[in-house]
């Protein structure tokens, strides 16, 4: 397996970085994950310009197209051209000694690998919620590796042999702890808006625009989570999740496993079209 590090092609067991590299001190960087369909890479202009968007949000210099040259070598090296895949990258503001204070004059450290990886052709599967307190900061629209309130909230779930942990914030549902949520009421579409609160999930903007083409009414707007009983179908959005049906979140059933509710259905389906037809965007 081959790692891009730095501008270098390495294998994996030769790559290294320094503990003092402020990714591994303070969780002081920027992460990425895409993935590659047979037919191209599915939304790459969306990602890259979210990883250089988090990359300004937080001040570290560097311009993703130098990445972005290096992603065929990386695919060539790695035998996963025009391959399923799942491209992971991620940019940390580089080595220094331990200060808060930025350092200056400092290179960051570029890391990006590709994984065999293939996405299933439909989300046949629905999973099963539990709800947490979201107890990560106030700024999660920003793509951090800091993940470790999306981390125990995720592990909690596995504990509890649920597929994904669902936030609470204030009596307010915001996301997953790697997903988005949406709810269904009466043909409508709810999910939160695209503020500090969540991560503006790629996924999550697509399904929107899927709302659009279809003509299903759609609102950016937080549920409460008073209102999960009253909501008629639920459903997590991301990347390698795609659309996944909310079987049962927290107490409340909403369907079960095979029944997965009809606008859920519908742009699941729109989702699966869109993958054979629309990828290397
Ligand atoms: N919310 C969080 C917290 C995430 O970590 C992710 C993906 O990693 C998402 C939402 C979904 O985003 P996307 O659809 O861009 O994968």
């Amino acid at each position: 397996e081959k790692i891009f590090l730095n501008g270098e092609l390495i294998s994996s067991h030769e790559a290294t970085i320094s503990v003092f590299d402020r990714g591994f001190l303070f969780g002081d960087g920027i992460y990425e994950v895409m993935v590659q369909l047979e037919n191209g890479l599915f939304y790459k202009d969306a990602h890259w310009e979210r990883l250089q968007r988090n990359l300004d949000k937080i001040g570290i210099a560097y311009d993703v197209t130098e990445m972005e040259a290096q992603l065929d070598p990386l695919l060539v090296s790695s035998n996963l051209t025009n391959k399923p895949c799942l491209i992971y990258m991620q940019v940390t503001r580089g080595v220094a000694p331990r200060k808060h204070a930025f350092p200056k004059d400092v290179p960051p450290t570029v890391m990006m690998y590709a994984l065999p990886y293939t996405l299933p052709h439909i989300n046949s599967k629905s999973s099963h919620a539990i709800l947490r307190s979201d107890n990560r900061w106030l700024r999660c629209d920003i793509k951090s590796i800091s993940l470790l309130g999306n981390v125990m909230a995720n592990e909690r779930a596995m504990e509890e042999n649920a597929d994904e942990a669902v936030l609470v914030r204030d009596g307010f549902i915001t996301e997953g702890s790697h997903t988005n949520i949406f709810f269904v009421k009466s043909g409508k579409v709810y999910t939160h808006p695209a503020n500090q609160l969540i991560l503006d999930g790629i996924t999550r903007k697509i399904v929107l625009k899927l709302c659009e083409d279809l003509d299903i009414p759609m609102m950016e707007k937080a549920i409460g989570v008073d209102e999960i009983d009253d909501m008629d179908e639920a459903f997590l959005t991301g990347t390698t999740t795609q659309i996944a049906s909310i079987a049962k979140l927290g107490d409340h059933i909403y369907h079960t496993p095979d029944a997965i509710g009809p606008i859920t259905k519908k742009l699941q389906q729109a989702f699966a079209d869109l993958k054979n037809l629309e990828p290397s965007k």
